[in-house]
């Protein structure tokens, strides 16, 4: 099969647009998709202090590794500042730190790594600990997925950040839609990000640049790019049967025979 824009042998078919796209036509539509989300929804001004979080995992380093490029591009930019999240869990966070840690280096990066420990005194496996002792049925990613967020940015507002970008990708953030539909949380429908743009006292703007781009296009271009992320699913991700999990199988399975169906 031969690419739609060049006379390159394609490596990728886009079901949902009907592409066929080579090598090098795959990387820049990629790019072009980035740069053309944050035009559209103004995610960004020149002089916006960016605070990355930085899981280590293919989202966030893709993301990173756009808005390094992006911001060499502005002259006087303030430099990204990446936050890496040590939720405390046995196992999990270590291998991501240190790649997290060593792509910063290698880029200039200032990176902080902030623990569940160090800020709430209880990692995040104590903290499940207190609920199995007192009976009650925890749902780990809610619970850590909202201390996440909450330090994310708290931290990044105290290190002078005007906006927080977070890697979510299409499949991220269909789920989350259709979730809350299914919960009838159509308040949090109406606070999704691109709906809202926070930026007070407490919170800051949140963007999502990955956000029109389906994870399966994320891990080929970060393999591309020879990116050194981490597979390293969570552990509660696995032992607990969230939510989030079936919805995720929902939307794959209608996306078999309707393709566009996340967007
Ligand atoms: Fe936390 Fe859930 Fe993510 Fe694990 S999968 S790190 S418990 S939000
Ligand atoms: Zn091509």
């Amino acid at each position: 099969m031969i690419c739609s824009y060049c006379e390159n042998d394609s490596i990728y078919h886009r079901k949902y647009s009907g592409e066929n796209l080579c090598f090098d036509c795959f990387n820049k539509s990629i790019e072009q998709q980035i740069y053309r989300t944050i035009s559209k929804f103004k995610m960004l001004e020149p002089q916006d202090k960016i605070i990355l979080g930085l899981s280590g995992g293919k989202d966030s380093m893709v993301l990173l590794f756009n808005l390094i490029k992006i911001q060499q591009k502005i002259p006087n930019s303030p430099s990204i500042i990446a936050i890496t999240i040590n939720e405390g869990i046995l196992g999990y966070r270590e291998k991501n730190i240190r790649k997290s840690k060593e792509y910063c280096k290698k880029n200039n990066i200032e990176h902080k790594i902030i623990s569940f420990k160090e800020k709430l005194g209880k990692s995040m496996d104590e903290i499940l600990e207190i609920y199995k002792k007192n009976y009650l049925e925890p749902y780990p990613c809610n619970i850590c997925a909202t201390i996440r967020r909450r330090l994310l940015n708290d931290v990044g507002k105290n290190l002078g950040g005007t906006v927080l970008a977070l890697g979510h990708n299409l499949d991220d953030v269909s789920q989350t839609f259709l979730m809350n539909l299914l919960r009838k949380d159509f308040y949090k429908i109406s606070r999704m990000n691109p709906f809202l743009e926070e930026n007070n006292e407490i919170y800051l703007k949140k963007i999502k640049p990955l956000m029109k781009i389906p994870e399966k296009e994320i891990i080929l271009y970060a393999q591309n790019k020879e990116l050194d992320f981490v597979n390293n699913p969570c552990p509660y991700k696995l032992k607990y049967p969230i939510l989030r999990k079936r919805v995720q199988l929902f939307l794959n399975n209608c996306e078999e025979y309707s393709p566009e169906i996340k967007f």
